[in-house]
C-alpha cells in the first residue's frame, strides 16, 4: 500500500535583504529608501523555481515592499500564489505595542489588496515576535483587522523569539483571535528542534534536514511549514560588514548553495499553499 504523502505548507517572507533583524542596530529605517532594491530580481528568481517544480506557495509580503513593487505582487497573485501580509514596517510586535501594530497590520493589508484586490487572510509576524506571555492582544486585533490566520510563534527556545511551551499544532491562542499555525518543530529527547527553515536550514546538512522533515510527517502525523527569504537565494547581496560576527554569520551562512538546496525540498516533498491546506478550518471562521 502507497501511503499518501503529506503536503506541507511552502513560505516566502518577501523583504529586502537590508530589513532583517540581523541588522536593525547597523542599518537605521531612515536609511532604507537609499539601499540598492534586490527584492524583485530575488523574488523572481523563486517565482522560477515553483513554477519549474510546480509548487504553489504563500508569501507573507511586507507592505513597505508591496507599495515600491505592487507589479511584483501582481506577478506572485498572477503564477497562482497565495498573497499575505508581512505587516508594513517589519517593526518587532512585541516592541511596538498594541496600537502601532493594529496601524502596521492595517496599513499592509490594505496596500495589499488594493493591488490584487483579493482580501488577505494570512499574516506573518516579523521575526516571529508574537508569543502569548508578550503579546496576549495580537491574534485578537489580527482578527478584528480581517485577518484568519497567523503563522508568527516557533514554540522552541532562541535568543530572540519564540516560546517553547506552546502548541507544535494548529490552535487558537485566544477565543476571539484567529487561528495559529505555528513553525514546524521536530520533538528530540525532551527538546524541541526547529524543523522550519531559516539559517538551520542552510547550516545543517541537506539529508539531515529531509531525515527531521520526514520524521515530522510519517512518525508525527502533521504536515510542516517551510518558510525562507528571497535574501537567501541572492548571494550577490551588499555586504554588511559591521552588523558583528554571530548577526553576520546569520544572515550569510550557507547562502551560495540555498537555491541549490531548494531545488532539492521542492523535489523531495509534497507542497501547497497555507490558505488552500487549512481551507476547511479558514471556511468556517
Ligand atoms: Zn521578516
Amino acid at each position: 500500500m502507497v501511503t499518501p504523502r503529506l503536503c506541507n505548507a511552502m513560505s516566502v517572507d518577501v523583504e529586502e535583504w537590508f530589513q532583517v533583524q540581523a541588522f536593525a542596530e547597523v542599518i537605521e529605517r531612515r536609511q532604507w529608501s537609499a539601499l540598492e532594491s534586490r527584492v524583485a530580481a530575488s523574488t523572481d528568481r523563486v517565482l522560477e523555481s515553483f513554477a519549474r517544480a510546480d509548487v504553489r506557495a504563500t508569501f507573507f509580503i511586507l507592505g513597505w515592499v508591496a507599495e515600491r513593487h505592487p507589479e511584483l505582487v501582481l506577478r506572485i497573485a498572477a503564477a497562482g500564489h497565495e498573497v499575505a501580509s508581512h505587516g508594513y514596517g517589519h517593526d518587532r510586535v512585541d516592541a511596538i505595542g498594541e496600537a502601532a501594530f493594529r496601524r502596521d497590520i492595517r496599513r499592509a493589508k490594505t496596500i495589499l489588496e488594493g493591488i490584487t484586490g483579493t482580501p488577505v487572510l494570512g499574516y506573518r509576524a516579523p521575526t516571529f515576535s508574537i508569543s502569548a506571555a508578550e503579546t496576549p492582544w495580537a491574534h485578537r486585533i489580527l482578527r478584528e483587522e480581517g485577518h484568519l490566520y497567523s503563522s508568527s510563534i516557533f514554540p522552541i527556545h532562541h535568543d530572540t523569539y519564540g516560546s517553547a511551551e506552546t502548541s507544535v499544532v494548529p490552535y487558537w491562542p485566544a477565543p476571539d483571535g484567529v487561528m495559529e499555525l505555528p513553525m514546524t518543530i521536530l520533538r528530540v529527547h525532551g527538546r524541541n528542534l526547529p524543523c522550519s527553515g531559516g539559517g538551520w536550514f542552510r547550516l545543517m546538512p541537506y539529508w539531515l534536514f529531509r531525515l527531521g522533515l520526514r520524521r515530522v510527517n510519517a512518525v508525527h502525523g502533521r504536515e510542516g511549514i517551510f518558510y525562507f527569504h528571497p535574501w537567501e537565494v541572492d548571494p550577490d547581496q551588499p555586504r554588511v560588514v559591521n552588523a558583528g560576527m554571530r548577526a553576520g554569520f546569520r544572515h550569510y551562512v550557507g547562502q551560495r548553495s540555498m537555491a541549490r538546496r531548494m531545488e532539492r525540498l521542492l523535489g523531495d516533498f509534497a507542497w501547497g499553499r497555507m490558505d488552500a491546506l487549512h481551507a476547511a478550518t479558514l471556511a468556517a471562521a
